[in-house]
């Protein structure tokens, strides 16, 4: 069964969605805000997201931003207001596969997210690739991480986390990035969840490869 995101923080028109795609055999979670809907997408859980572009937290356009910057195919539909016909062809020069305008018929976004569902399917022997940074291969696909021979065991967590370093080697992230890419939620900064993980990472996959960056966060050693 497809899974779909609804990112939309309108209640009426996110429960109204939710209804109607369940429905239609299709499988469906909710986020409220631009940090939930990047959470839910950089699990690799779903196959699709209905991205409204006025989100509170960060809003669309940085959320696909993001997204497609660290190159995450999932397909996005932008939902948008009649009145934004800029943002809609930003949108899709940003990274999204399509856009249905606000009232919007059921009808058609139906047709539109099964459009790009098929597109899915033809492509799926060519995506995603495992991602590989120095020893260490990370295949999104069977959820399988190794270092040299070795299989390492990671929790869901764990897992988002080292996937979001990997896609950044050698490059210091925030704290707060992390935070936000991993746990979707916007943390009290005092909070030191990422700390705590970082350690369980570097338990299971050796010391060297997570580099603490003073003042910053951390960066993944592309040894
Ligand atoms: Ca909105």
């Amino acid at each position: 069964m497809k899974r779909i995101i609804i990112a939309e923080d309108e209640p009426a028109i996110a429960a109204f969605l939710d209804k109607k795609l369940r429905e239609n055999g299709l499988k469906t979670s909710i986020a409220k805000d631009g940090y939930q809907a990047l959470h839910l997408a950089f699990s690799h859980q779903y196959d699709l997201l209905i991205l409204d572009l006025g989100l509170p937290g960060i809003d669309g356009t940085e959320v696909m931003e993001e997204l497609r910057g660290q190159g995450e195919q999932i397909p996005i539909i932008i939902l948008t207001a009649r009145d934004e016909v800029k943002d809609k062809v930003s949108g899709l020069e940003g990274g999204a596969n399509d856009y249905v305008t606000k009232p919007f018929s059921f009808e058609e976004l139906l047709a539109r997210i099964r459009l790009q569902l098929r597109q899915l399917t033809k492509n799926e022997h060519k995506s995603p690739r495992p991602l590989r940074v120095g020893n260490i291969i990370l295949d999104v696909r069977s959820r399988t991480v190794k270092v040299g021979d070795r299989s390492i065991e990671l929790s869901n967590q764990e897992f988002i986390l080292l996937d979001t370093l990997m896609r950044h080697p050698n490059q210091a992230l925030s704290r707060d990035q992390l935070l936000n890419y991993v746990w979707g939620y916007d943390y009290e900064s005092s909070s030191n969840i990422v700390d705590v993980y970082i350690g369980y990472l570097r338990k299971k996959l050796g010391r060297d490869l997570i580099e603490t960056v003073r003042g910053v966060g951390y960066k993944l050693r592309k040894l």
